[in-house]
């Protein structure tokens, strides 16, 4: 479905073929209809199915269509890193709408909370937030919501699950009743349900299929020992017109940097990010990767969820992540918007069992990749998967 079939305003369309979307995503199509007409909405949708669009879209076309001024729209999210990247694309959007957004987050300095309030008290029209800092400004009477109209709760699943819940009531308490609000999750557990009741007012129920990894990326898995990891990446990434970008999902911090140092190259950049950084360094590094200066980040799950990093080529997951939908938001990074990809997890005996969890979700095998000889022998499957299939991509170098 194109976007002019939409319904959506001129000004609109021209900033989305001005962003290069050509076609309305699934979610894009479900949800814009219904977001348009005022309507609450609850929506299941992962990281990379195009649901930012999803609900800035109609918002803006409200906006615009209405000629709201002032704080109309709040949008609470639970990380900075998705804060920044809704923000990043609203003003993509809105460069020729005169709407303003601001993304609000923890870890700044002072100059940054003067930035935020400024914007709050000149009543910016749309506020992206995480829910903590945004509080800190809401308790300040220079932050007013009255005007707020639409608001909308990105990765509602993720947010509860930080122990955010008492923050995101406490803020609705401050907004009119009288409102728009659209609900985004990843998953449908029983505690979003309940969530959703309390807020919602008759909402339409969108649910894509249950977390699933685009049908481009390929996906393998080894067996290996843990001191088999280090040097089984650095063969795997050892030609650099192969894979141009690459990230390392790890589930600790403090693995970040022994990873780093073991990855580390003479002809490539390769840098490791965690929530131990500054966040002005995160951004950094960010940008580097993002203009293909670094081409191989050692990453904690901080990035895994909707950081918006296009052209990444390969995957890597040092270790099972804690869980199964974590798999799918870190193997996410790779083939977005149906780009083809790669995902290759590294696993010893112990994680066994959740590679069995990881499948049970994805309803998928994930082929058994054959170590490389010159590593010697990894633990043995003791599962009847599907082994020895050729990949439909590479062979991943079993020489
Ligand atoms: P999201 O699920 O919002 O994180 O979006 C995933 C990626 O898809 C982002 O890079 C978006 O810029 C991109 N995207 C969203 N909608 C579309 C679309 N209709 N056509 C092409 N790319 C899109």
């Amino acid at each position: 479905m194109t976007f002019e079939e939409l319904n959506l305003a001129p000004e609109i369309i021209e900033a989305i073929s001005y962003m290069g979307f050509e076609k309305a995503s699934p979610i894009q199509e479900k949800a814009i209809p219904v977001a348009i007409t005022g309507q609450d909405l609850i929506a299941v949708a992962q990281t990379g199915t195009g649901k930012t669009a999803a609900f800035t879209l109609p918002i803006l076309h409200n906006i615009l269509k209405n000629k709201i001024k002032g704080t109309s729209t709040l949008i609470i999210t639970p990380t900075r890193e998705l804060a920044m990247q809704i923000d990043r694309q609203i003003q993509g959007f809105s460069y020729f709408l005169g709407i303003n957004s601001i993304a609000v987050y923890g870890g700044g300095d002072a100059n940054e909370w003067e930035q935020q309030k400024k914007a709050l008290r000149d009543g910016v029209e749309v506020i992206v937030a995480t829910p903590g800092k945004l509080l800190s400004h809401l308790n300040m009477a220079y932050a007013k919501t009255d005007k707020i109209e639409h608001l909308i709760l990105d990765e509602a699943d993720r947010m509860l699950d930080m122990g955010f819940l008492d923050d995101i009531k406490k803020i609705i308490n401050k907004l009119p009743k009288k409102r728009q609000t659209l609900m985004f999750s990843a998953t449908m557990p029983p505690k979003i349900e309940a969530l959703a009741k309390t807020i919602l007012n008759d909402p339409a129920q969108i649910s894509l299929a249950i977390s699933k990894p685009s049908e481009t990326v390929f996906q393998g898995v080894y067996l290996c020992y843990d001191n088999q990891k280090i040097p089984l990446i650095n063969h795997l990434v050892s030609d650099e017109n192969e894979y141009k970008s690459i990230i390392v999902f790890t589930s600790t911090k403090k693995k970040v940097n022994e990873i780093v140092r073991g990855l580390r190259s003479k002809k490539y950049r390769v840098e490791g990010i965690s929530s131990d950084l500054e966040q002005s360094k995160r951004e950094e590094l960010m940008r580097d990767f993002r203009s293909n200066k670094i081409r191989l980040l050692v990453a904690t799950d901080v990035i895994s969820r909707g950081v918006d990093v296009p052209n990444i080529d390969l995957v890597f997951n040092f270790d099972a992540p804690g869980n199964p939908e974590e798999y799918v938001h870190r193997i996410g990074r790779t083939g977005r918007a149906g780009a083809e990809g790669v995902a290759l997890s590294l696993i010893n005996e112990q994680d066994m069992e959740k590679l069995a969890d990881v499948e049970k979700l994805i309803e998928k095998k994930v082929y058994r990749a054959p170590m490389p000889e010159f590593l010697g022998e990894g633990p043995e499957w003791k599962d009847r998967a599907p082994r020895g299939k050729k990949p439909y991509k590479k062979n991943f170098k079993k020489r």
